[in-house]
């Protein structure tokens, strides 16, 4: 049967076309102007819609609605109530009521709040976001909604994310009044998150404890075959992968989730997914849908779905790009040269506010892409650097360079006259990835952030993005109109501005020595591990910009910086009591087993009494017994120190000795267990190994 694509697209969505179908004229009039404005939904108008959205959700065979939303866990939440309501007669009807719509209160005392909602305070309370659309998963009507305290801090990642966004629809507003642009009433900021994963065979992967508890592999030999090949990168597909990707790409659209492109990634194993760039807040939902739905249909064909950062050493780890632009409500994208000389002004100025931003908020960039399992990646040859710089290619590049000397782009003897005037030359959309070393790539039309972790949701990257950048266009905005003369006081802020940043531009290898150098002569931070990263959270410079745009009050920034913490250790804690509870369990044991088969056999040799050689056996048997002391050495020294952790109470100090010295520890008892896995025969070792895995799926 063939399929029809789009009507399977979106059927499981309860999106504009339907409402427009299915609701009185008036109610859908009235729920638009609710999403343009902004505004709180009228109950009455709620009460219509929640009736609306139960009879097509039964229709399509719901019997449960739940409120979906995003904690600080970084994963989604959900909790089920049915339709049902009891009826005389012991019957049940199926009812939603407006009032369930638009507000749930979950019994949130579990979910992270970094203290901002003391224990007592059990509830928390969930908000209808109606700018994203109801759908249907798994036989529920699932809601999209902020979480909120009480009090009306934000206790997810949804919220901060809608008031980012707005922060910058306002400043660019501004900016483009100044340009004539009066048809326009909102500016949103549009994303396309490209997403990596591994799949591995269901079988090997419930053999290894520490994928399932850790999400990564904490010890493994080197295959004979890695990636050194490179030829599983944009390589044929393999069936069982490619009937994984068709289902994937069904389940997707039919929740209206644009998946694009699929291909093999560099690593054996690895892939990507690329959906169309969206609404930022859409492609944040959408992201985590398509990460739920990886792992939900990788299960259904005996697979399992890796989105962890570095399931594997030794080969290329995952990630996340986010393409990220500014759009007008008319459809203009701003990072878009124009084809008039005004219209380019107007893109050297937005592109400015981006070079003025990475620039000034490098920290907060970095601590936005900052995990445990990133700090695997990021700055280890195969990731972008720690380092934050904006990769702007040749053309952007010599243009802004002759703004900053003032001279003609064309012709560079001559003064520049006005940027007002500058005609640019075409500036090619590259689709080709020429710099992957980039942390921060200009992409033709928009801006590849490429640092994420393939894991953590995209909602933290692009609230810092949205507001840094609305700084940056708020400050321009206030210089620009107060000027008399607007041409002349562009062309003055721009050359200041390229003038003061341009040690951010950085169009070379990202991953060579010489740049960490070369940064460190310009003064660009290079903060290596998420510990490094996580005090700029808190620092004032922070908190001033996050409050002037009231994306994040200061208690609910030290919050997230307390629960980022937590996570922070509690990840490497829970590494290490894995590798400790594998290393005693199975690999002490198999390390013994292998040197008894060898004793046996050296006594067998000896006891014939006849002159026969047993030099292999008790060469082998050395080797095996010394590995195995050193490993009980190193296994003894992580256990003490897990147990000095448990003393230390500063979340800081914890995370810090979490990575200093308990990181250090896993990784030196891994080098013994490497080394013993390639020793000991197969039949013995208790583990799939890296070569099992890696090409598990035939
Ligand atoms: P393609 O031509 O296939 O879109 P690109 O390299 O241009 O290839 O796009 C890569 C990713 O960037 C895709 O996910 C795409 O949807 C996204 N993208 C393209 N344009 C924009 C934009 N204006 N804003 C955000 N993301 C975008
Ligand atoms: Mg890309």
């Amino acid at each position: 049967m063939t399929m029809n694509v789009p009507e399977l697209f979106g059927s499981m969505v309860f999106n504009d076309a339907v409402m427009k179908e299915r609701l009185p004229k008036d109610i859908y009039k009235a729920l638009q102007k609710t999403v343009a404005d902004g505004l709180h939904l009228q109950l009455d108008v709620a009460n219509v819609v929640a009736a609306a959205m139960k009879d097509w959700a039964i229709e399509k065979g719901a019997t449960h609605f739940t409120h979906w939303f995003q904690p600080m866990t970084g994963v989604t939440a959900e909790k089920h109530d049915s339709f049902i309501s009891p009826e005389p007669g012991g019957k049940v009807i199926m009812e939603f009521s407006g009032k369930e719509l638009v507000k749930g209160e979950p019994d949130a005392s579990s979910f992270p709040s970094g203290g901002l909602r003391a224990t007592f305070e059990a509830r928390g309370y969930t908000a209808w976001d109606p700018t994203s659309y109801a759908f249907i998963k798994d036989d529920t009507l699932c809601i999209p909604t902020a979480f909120c305290s009480y009090s009306g801090e934000a206790l997810d990642k949804k919220t901060p994310l809608l008031r980012s966004m707005q922060a910058l629809d306002k400043q660019a507003v501004r900016v483009l009044k100044l340009f004539g642009n009066e048809d326009v009433k909102r500016v949103i900021t549009t994303v396309g998150p490209e997403q990596e994963y591994f799949l591995i065979d269901s079988s090997v992967y419930e053999k290894r404890p520490d994928l399932i508890y850790t999400g990564r592999t904490l010890f493994g030999a080197k295959p004979p075959k890695g990636q050194e090949l490179e030829d599983h990168y944009f390589g044929t597909i393999k069936p069982r992968v490619s009937s994984y990707m068709k289902e994937l790409d069904e389940e997707l659209w039919k929740l209206g989730i644009l998946a694009k492109t699929k291909h093999n990634e560099v690593a054996p194993a690895q892939h990507e997914l690329a959906p169309v760039f969206s609404t930022t807040n859409i492609a944040t939902d959408h992201n985590q849908l398509t990460m739920e739905m990886m792992k939900t249909v990788a299960a259904r064909h005996g697979m399992a779905c890796l989105l962890h950062e570095k399931p594997f050493a030794g080969v290329n780890g995952s990630g996340k790009h986010n393409n990220w632009s500014i759009s007008t409500d008319t459809g203009k994208n701003l990072l878009e040269p124009g084809a008039t000389p005004s219209q380019n002004a107007q893109f050297l100025l937005f592109l400015t506010a981006v070079i003025k931003a990475v620039d000034d908020y490098q920290g907060l960039l970095r601590l936005s892409v900052a995990s445990a399992g990133n700090d695997h990646r990021l700055g280890a040859n195969e990731a972008p650097p720690a380092i934050m710089s904006i990769f702007l290619g040749d053309e952007l590049t010599d243009v802004v360079e002759s703004i900053e000397q003032g001279v003609d782009y064309h012709d560079k003897k001559k003064e520049l006259m006005s940027i007002g005037a500058t005609v640019l030359p075409h500036i090619p959309k590259d689709t080709t990835d020429r710099n992957r070393t980039s942390p921060f790539a200009f992409t033709g039309n928009k801006f590849e952030f490429r640092s994420l972790g393939s894991t953590a949701s995209i909602s933290g990257p692009n609230v810092i993005l949205n507001t840094i950048v609305a700084e940056s266009l708020s400050l321009f905005a206030d210089e620009l109109e107060e000027a008399d003369d607007f041409d002349k006081a562009l062309d003055k802020l721009l050359r200041r501005e390229l003038v003061a940043h341009k040690g951010i531009i950085f169009n070379g290898n990202g991953y060579g020595e010489e740049w960490i150098e070369e940064a460190k002569k310009r003064g660009l931070l290079n903060l290596k591990s998420t510990v490094d990263a996580l005090p700029v959270y808190i620092e004032d410079k922070t908190i001033d910009v996050f409050t002037k745009h009231q994306v994040y009050s200061e208690s609910e920034l030290y919050a997230r910086y307390e629960i980022m913490l937590e996570n922070y250790y509690k990840t490497i804690n829970i590494e290490a009591l894995t590798l400790i509870s594998m290393t005693k369990k199975d690999i002490m044991g198999a390390a013994c087993d292998y040197q008894y088969s060898l004793a046996e056999i050296i006594n067998a040799k000896k006891a014939t009494g006849a002159s026969v050689s047993t030099f292999a056996e008790e060469k082998l048997l050395a080797e095996a017994s010394e590995l195995t002391s050193a490993m009980l050495e190193r296994l003894e020294k992580l256990e003490a120190d897990v147990a000095k952790g448990e003393t230390i109470e500063d979340a800081f100090e914890l995370a810090k000795y979490h990575r200093e010295v308990i990181f250090a520890d896993m990784g030196s008892l891994r080098e013994i267990i490497d080394q013993l896995e390639v020793l000991v025969p197969s039949d013995i070792w208790p583990y799939p190994t890296y070569g099992e895995m890696l090409y598990s799926v035939k």
